[in-house]
């Protein structure tokens, strides 16, 4: 083989590669939804997807079942545009509000102090205020038929069993249940907080904030005037619970009835 030849071969070897590469950049540029990296992607996405599936030990049948024929809690959720949080959240919410409604109303009966009838009207605006929320985003209300005392949530269950018979032994232990319903309440709104983006929902759960903050202040001292007992905080750092001690009233929705200290209305 002369040299001649090998270098013509090569350069004929040369163009024929140049030709395809030309080829493929204008396959590419003359659809550019056809992206290289796209397949990448695609599997990438797959990949996720069964993780997800494994993470949920859900069988890629069931998913597609679930997908076809959704079940009410998951359609509900589709259809509310709210994240699975937000709607945990709500639905805790509501049955949270009317537990401290239930053990104020409860506690009225067996100690007769005014502080907790007052209180029992603010949490009954706060529980109508997160149904109102329920129906907003189309979302079944767990309280729809629940009498007094009665919880779906077991842990609320729970909770309201051993606050009503630690409630039921003096006024000041029924005091004490009131303060430490308040703490929870608070502790568990501003963890809500974090998770909640909807403005509607944020606003609603600011004022209920705010209202055990106050409501937080007359049960602690309703237990001062009455017993001359110092309230410990159960739930909370004592720096939290000084810091809403020292703070003032606060006023919005459902506030003004829990302010009060000890008996009377305010005018
Ligand atoms: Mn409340
Ligand atoms: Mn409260």
């Amino acid at each position: 083989m002369n040299t001649k030849k090998t270098t013509a071969l090569k350069f004929a070897g040369l163009a024929l590669l140049i030709g395809l590469a030309l080829t493929a950049c204008s396959t590419v540029s003359a659809n550019p939804e056809a992206s290289l990296a796209e397949p990448v992607a695609a599997e990438a996405a797959a990949d996720e997807d069964k993780a997800e599936i494994e993470a949920l030990s859900m069988t890629e049948e069931a998913l597609e079942e679930e997908t076809a024929n959704p079940s009410p809690a998951n359609a509900a959720l589709h259809a509310s545009g709210l994240t699975l949080a937000e709607v945990d959240s709500l639905l805790y919410m509501r049955e949270e509000e009317k537990l401290a409604h239930d053990v104020y109303v409860t506690l009225y009966q067996a100690w007769g102090t005014p502080v907790f009838q007052n209180i029992a009207n603010s949490e009954l605006s706060h529980t109508d205020a997160v149904k109102k929320l329920l129906d907003i985003y189309g979302l079944e209300d767990p309280a729809v038929s629940t009498p007094l005392g009665v919880f779906v949530n077991a842990d609320l269950q729970a909770l309201y069993d051993e606050l009503i018979a630690w409630g039921s032994q003096s006024l000041a232990d029924a005091l004490k249940v009131g303060a430490a319903i308040e703490e929870i309440d608070i502790l568990d709104l501003q963890q809500s907080l974090e998770k909640v983006g909807a403005a509607d929902i944020r606003q609603v759960y600011e004022n209920l904030l705010a209202g055990s903050e106050n409501h937080l202040r007359a049960f602690t001292s309703v237990l001062a005037q009455q017993t001359g007992e110092t309230y410990v905080p159960q739930y909370m750092d004592q720096a939290a619970y000084d810091a809403i001690l020292a703070a003032p009233a606060q006023t919005g929705m459902g506030l003004s009835q829990g302010g009060v200290r000890g008996g009377g209305k305010r005018p």
